[in-house]
């Protein structure tokens, strides 16, 4: 058995790679692939009607939102969050926490200034900054929720007197969220949500169409809403997994149980951290996240070793980013808790071993 840690893609529920696998050959008893069947034929319309209404049920999106799924990942949003959201010859302002955050914010260069209100860069973004003040005259705030790369997680979000614009790719769905408090929410789904290939975009109705320029039809939110994300051929498998996952989150209980359980697994693992002399965690007590957990070996030479023994018990994906290094244990909402105690008892092994 294998403990998949890995940052992204990240780990699906067992059952829904099952019904996912099933539905490649015979699509509930249609005789067709998933692959193959239309995405106008009422089979896949009520794929995508579910999977955004389970969107809307399990984050609990208000009236005046649009659910979309759309394609070209997290990174193609960093592109249209200005381009639908930033009027000619206006300002953006955008927190930098991470690399993540640094492309977004070049890409809204493109569409008008940016402001940059704070950066944790000088400590290659060990934490989030905290003091900085939103400017009044911009058209949004661009944040990251969860540092992917790093391992920081804003706790809580800012209070903004513009619309908060949120990068939600790698902790989306794992903790309750009060989505009135945004203008827009995107995720690559490749993390906690479904498969790479559909990004869910949450958008506020009224905020669209302020711009004054003329936006390609495939970029625009607005052509995008009224063609219920079917302006083009949508990623209709990726929809289709996600639509399973969510539905395995509602099971769970959905987004506050799964929260309760992330909190545990986060707890068990950093307590492990905090005690075990080999190891140290990298990013500062009050940012850590609880769905990428990045730590280093107190000793660089027991780096390659560790992730030896960690491979014998079945662990993979833990080598840390290469700009932070160490190891990244990536705790997404379907890895669960046992996996985590094999990563435990695999770190006091080491330290028995070593010592
Ligand atoms: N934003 C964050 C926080 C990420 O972790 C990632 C990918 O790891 C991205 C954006 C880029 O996502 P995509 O590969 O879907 O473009």
């Amino acid at each position: 058995m294998k403990h998949n840690f890995g940052a992204g893609p990240g780990i699906l529920p067992n059952e829904v790679l099952k019904q996912a696998a099933e539905a490649v050959i015979d699509f509930n008893g249609t005789g067709l692939s998933l692959l193959e069947i239309s995405h106008r034929s009422p089979e896949f319309e009520a794929v995508l009607n579910e999977a955004v209404s389970l969107v809307k049920e399990l984050f609990g999106v208000p009236e005046g939102y649009s659910v979309l799924f759309l394609q070209g990942g997290a990174s193609t949003q960093f592109a249209l969050a200005p381009y639908n959201l930033l009027p000619e010859g206006g300002k953006a302002a955008y927190l930098e926490s991470g690399v993540w955050a640094n492309k977004a914010l070049k890409e809204a260069k493109f569409f008008g200034e940016v402001e940059v209100v704070a950066t944790s860069k000088e400590s290659n973004f060990t934490y989030i900054p905290k003091d900085y003040t939103i400017p009044t005259d911009a058209a949004y705030f661009h944040i990251t929720s969860n540092n992917t790369i790093y391992g920081t997680q804003m706790q809580e979000f800012p209070k903004s007197p513009v619309p908060l614009v949120c990068d939600m790719s790698s902790d989306i769905f794992s903790r309750t969220v009060n989505v009135a408090d945004f203008g827009l929410i995107y995720a690559g789904a490749q993390k906690n949500m479904g498969p790479a290939g559909v990004t869910l975009v949450i958008v506020k109705d009224d905020l669209l169409g302020k711009t004054g320029r003329k936006i390609p039809a495939m970029f625009n939110y607005q052509v995008q809403i009224e063609g219920g994300s079917m302006y083009n051929t949508p990623p209709c498998f990726a929809i289709y997994v996600s639509m399973l996952t969510l539905k395995w989150l509602k099971a769970k209980g959905g987004v506050p149980a799964i929260e309760t359980e992330n909190n545990e697994k986060a707890k068990a693992l950093y307590a492990e951290i905090d005690s075990n002399p080999f190891f140290k965690a990298v990013a500062v007590e009050e940012d850590r996240s609880r769905m990428n957990v990045c730590f280093v070996a107190e000793n660089p030479e027991h780096e390659k070793p560790f992730l030896k023994l960690c491979d014998e018990k079945g662990i993979v994906g833990l080598k840390g980013h290469r700009s932070v290094g160490g190891f990244r244990a990536s705790i997404y909402n379907a890895l669960p808790i046992s996996s985590i105690n094999v990563l435990i008892e695999t770190m006091q092994e080491f330290a028995e071993k070593n010592k």
